[in-house]
């Protein structure tokens, strides 16, 4: 089984709510979002998803270095 994904994202996204020249993703969370502002909400789910692709790729390289390391281990230990 392969898996090749080429992942191109060097964009900087920068971008202040008009009516809620403050709120910050980072620091305030969804927590900090003001009256349900779309803004803000979409700001949010942008640093969210942010997250979760930075963690997707972390915890996969990380299983895979582990699934690496075992089965070397298990070839050894067959022969
Ligand atoms: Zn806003």
């Amino acid at each position: 089984m392969k898996l090749v994904i080429n992942l191109k994202l060097k964009r900087r996204v920068k971008h202040i709510c008009a009516k809620h020249p403050r709120y910050s993703p980072e620091r305030n969370g969804q927590a900090g979002i003001v009256g349900d502002c779309p803004v803000c909400s979409q700001m949010f789910s942008l640093y969210r998803a942010k997250l979760s692709v930075e963690s997707a790729i972390r915890d996969f390289e990380y299983q895979a270095i582990r699934f690496s390391q075992e089965g070397q281990r298990n070839s050894i230990t067959a022969a």
